[in-house]
């Protein structure tokens, strides 16, 4: 194993991006309290150095600490890196697939922005990203993220020859679309795959194989990696019963760009934020609506008719709503140079309206 790989690295191999999370966390007492511990506390180097030898046929492995945090302390800035390192690796020819391993608490963010990035790039290098971690720290008794990360190297070799190249995730035996985590439970080891459409590592069925090619059939163009520093400004905003028109007035003298709306039921909002909303949109800040709810889809003109400009998310949740709002922000500023610009909303419907894979 390599701990770094330089551009001496020229023979082929898995690359393995270290993230952090609880797969490299550790537990003072893991035996009377497993859940309270410090995540990103293990290098990514000694996490592969434990699952090396079960690798089967001795693939090559190399390792690349890119951060090693609590991932709900993810920043703008990591997912930048992140980007960059996958897109790279990507175009080496001596890699042969990636894992990245990562903390369970944003990995739905980080797995939506891969694929807005660099699933179309995925798909013609044929090549697996694979997303896993633990949820449980790596010295507690029964620790997950051993298995999970070598199910996650298998998936990333380049042997599975059924299933294309793409960004997928890995947990508890199960894979899914990297587009479709959402982590809905606080301790349960398949939290970020809990209703994901999965398929046992390894065995892939054809129903999610069909739905993994009409998704990439329908993803046709990887949207920009922000720069540091470019990031738009986007808030996720709940309605709650009680809701104030402060929670959005407040905003109105900032430089926030966006705010996903989490709203009840199928992603209505409190009255209370009707002319408020009216006035951010005026203001140029754009406006997507989901729903707080944790499942099914939210749809244009449903519950009520949208205000001009207004996009649902689809099946798109809060925290990947957000993620794909700043990528279609973005997008559409580059796009605004060109002869025929392209609107924010033009580049959210890409990414909201890809096909639910049943
Ligand atoms: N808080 C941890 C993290 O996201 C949770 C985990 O990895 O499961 O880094």
């Amino acid at each position: 194993m390599s701990s770094n790989p330089s551009l001496s690295e020229n023979s082929p191999h898995l690359l393995v991006l270290g993230m952090g999370g609880t797969i490299a966390g550790l537990a003072p007492n893991p035996e009377e309290n497993p859940l309270q511990y410090q995540a990103g506390q293990v290098g990514v180097d000694a996490l592969v150095a434990h699952v090396q030898s079960m690798v089967p046929e001795r693939v090559k492995l190399v390792s690349r600490q890119l951060a090693n945090i609590n991932s709900r302390n993810l920043t703008d800035a990591h997912l930048t890196m992140l980007g960059l390192a996958v897109k790279e690796a990507l175009l080496d020819a001596t890699v042969k697939g990636i894992v990245v391993t990562h903390g369970t608490d944003t990995i739905e963010e980080t797995g939506l922005f891969l694929q807005v990035t660099c699933g179309k790039l995925a798909q013609t290098q044929s090549k697996r990203i694979i997303l896993t971690g633990a949820m449980l720290p790596s010295n507690a008794p029964g620790a997950d993220g051993p298995s999970n990360l070598l199910d996650a190297l298998c998936w990333a070799s380049t042997s599975i020859d059924n299933c294309p190249g793409g960004i997928y995730a890995v947990m508890d035996g199960r894979g899914c679309m990297a587009i479709d985590l959402a982590k809905r439970h606080a301790t349960a080891l398949n939290a970020p795959l809990q209703d994901a459409p999965s398929s046992s590592v390894g065995l892939i069925n054809p129903s999610w194989l069909s739905g993994i090619k009409a998704v990439q059939a329908a993803w046709n163009e990887d949207l920009p990696i922000p720069q540091e520093g470019e990031w738009p400004w986007v808030e996720i905003l709940t309605s709650h019963a009680g809701a104030r028109p402060e929670t959005i007035t407040r905003w109105l003298g900032s430089a926030v760009q966006g705010f996903v709306l989490a709203g009840s039921g199928q992603g209505g909002f409190h009255d209370a934020w009707v002319k408020p909303l009216d006035q951010a949109m005026t203001q140029g800040i754009a406006l997507v609506r989901t729903t707080r709810t944790g499942a099914g889809a939210t749809l244009q003109n449903i519950p009520e008719v949208d205000a001009l400009g207004c996009r649902a998310s689809g099946l798109l949740t809060a925290p990947r709503a957000r993620i794909a709002l700043q990528l279609a922000l973005n997008a559409a500023k580059r796009a605004n140079k060109a002869a025929k610009p392209l609107t924010w909303q033009d580049f959210f419907a890409r990414i909201a309206d890809l096909p639910e894979i049943r």
